[in-house]
């Protein structure tokens, strides 16, 4: 069975995840690449436009390392232990390297662009350094490296979206595939390393994006997820002498809408202070646009979100949930939250604690503080809250969230939901696995004679849950 693509945004199950395409035949190709990605979903999503890349220069897409020719990390940078792994992996591949002169081993994505040459000239673990915006010159670095020149671009661009790239789909089920609508950001939240590796934001192109949407809809995908790191200040203004309108979010969100009503759409993340009405009126006008808002809060406290320059205040962003509620009833709302960031106090803590309760989160991405090097925290404030005592507050946020999660599964028993069938569940075949518009998972049987496949839309009815998955009957 084909790995299952999630929407999560960071999803801890995915990382070092290896990529084997979903449609391409890589025995077609005379050489190998192999590449693991870390990190967010952008970066999966940019390991799909890699591969489209390495495909037109004769690589073929391996899960086996041994056989590689050429091989790639995609890396993170948001925590210090992301690039730790990292780091590990990149001593692995050089030592396999050692016993098979002639591979390359190459690093893309945030790492490559925070560390940039260092990786060549300090750590010497690679042969290409590659920034995220400079992926079209993989062709040009392969051969400089095979000539046995350290090759790095890690430009950052202030156009490059890659919109005409059409993606080799990785580890996809066929149902499920993130399209890439903006990359980089201009928001500057205190701890955060994004702005640095991933450049000023810029929106892609309306068209392509509609058009990339409508193809995998003919191919067969039913759910598409609009991926930015704040896709809620999407615009895309057309180039001059272009006859086309300004595109704002809403309209953006409401023609992919457009295109089926069979094609259900998500997107990820929202920052609160962007996501507007229109886009809640737009979610609400039509049943195929997902009920489900990632809307990171970070903290409870405004205080701590000041220090953080996430530029709401707690009273703020429970307005917005408020708003979000009042619009959209039925919507689950799921979170990013940040335990110990510099000064916290058990007050502020308290405050984070309280607004999962107030947001009713259905599910949430939990870390402690991690000091980034070059970020406005570094620079400006103390790492000040023990790790012992950062760690106690996430365990706290964690068994808060458990709660939160299991009150409102327990509340689905009973109700019926239209799921999508993203395919077999991972413990048996005779089980189907899928979501409902919430992102919530449920398993549930298959019915014998029934010619139910994946991609198919069924109504279950839901006997049982636990805090992270519904079971339940088609009816
Ligand atoms: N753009 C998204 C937003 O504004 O909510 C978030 C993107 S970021 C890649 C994903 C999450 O990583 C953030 O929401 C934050 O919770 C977490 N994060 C970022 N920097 C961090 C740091 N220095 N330490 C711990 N967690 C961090
Ligand atoms: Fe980082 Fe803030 Fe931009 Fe999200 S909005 S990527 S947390 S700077």
């Amino acid at each position: 069975m084909l790995d299952l693509a999630t929407t999560k945004v960071h999803d801890e199950a995915r990382q070092g995840e290896q990529f084997a395409p979903f449609t391409n035949d890589p025995n077609s190709y005379g050489k190998r690449f192999y590449i693991e990605s870390y990190g967010c979903q952008m970066n999966f999503a940019d390991s799909e436009v890699v591969a489209s890349i390495l495909n037109k220069e004769g690589f073929g897409a391996t899960r086996n390392v041994e056989e590689a020719d050429l091989i790639f990390v995609n890396t993170c940078s948001i925590r210090e232990k992301a690039e730790q792994t990292v780091r590990k992996r990149l001593t692995d591949f050089k030592r396999l390297k050692s016993g098979k002169p002639g591979t390359l081993i190459g690093v893309l994505g945030c790492m490559a662009e925070r560390l940039k040459s260092k990786f060549l000239e300090e750590e010497k673990l690679v042969d290409i350094v590659v920034g995220p915006d400079a992926y079209r010159s993989l062709p040009r670095l392969i051969d400089e490296a095979n000539d046995g020149q350290k090759s790095v671009n890690v430009l950052l661009s202030r156009e490059e979206t890659y919109a005409d790239i059409a993606p080799v789909r990785l580890n996809s089920n066929g149902v499920s595939a993130f399209v890439s609508i903006m990359r980089g950001c201009n928001n500057m939240c205190s701890f955060c390393v994004v702005p640095f590796t991933r450049g000023r934001e810029r929106s892609r192109d309306a068209a392509s994006i509609i058009g990339e949407c409508r193809d995998l809809f003919e191919q067969g995908y039913k759910e598409v997820t609009l991926l930015g790191q704040n896709v809620d200040s999407y615009h895309y203004i057309p180039k001059e002498g272009m006859e086309a309108d300004a595109v704002s979010f809403a309209s953006l969100l409401e023609q992919v809408a457009q295109i089926s009503p069979e094609l259900r759409v998500r997107f990820s993340t929202s920052h609160p202070k962007d996501i507007t009405d229109d886009v809640l009126h737009t979610m609400a006008a039509y049943e195929n646009i997902c009920k489900c808002i990632h809307l990171p809060v970070q903290s409870g406290s405004t205080r701590v979100l000041q220090l953080m320059n996430r530029t709401y205040t707690r009273e703020w962003y429970m307005k917005k949930v408020d708003r979000i509620r009042e619009i959209l009833p039925d919507c689950s709302i799921t979170s990013d939250i940040i335990a110990g960031f510099c000064t916290e106090t058990d007050e502020d803590h308290q405050d984070t604690l309280s607004i999962m309760d107030y947001s009713n989160y259905v599910y949430g991405y939990m870390f402690y503080y991690s000091e980034r090097p070059g970020t406005l925290a570094q620079r400006r404030y103390q790492d000040d809250v023990p790790l012992e005592l950062k760690k106690k507050r996430l365990q706290e946020i964690i068994e808060k969230q458990n709660q939160l999660s299991l009150n409102d599964y327990k509340k689905d028993v009973g109700q019926t939901y239209k799921v999508l069938i993203d395919g077999d569940s991972k413990r048996s075949s005779e089980q189907w696995v899928g979501r409902t518009s919430q992102n919530k998972v449920v398993i549930f049987p298959k019915q014998e004679n029934a010619e139910h496949k994946k991609g198919d839309y069924v109504q279950v009815t839901i006997s049982d849950c636990t805090q992270a998955t519904l079971f339940g009957a088609i009816v």
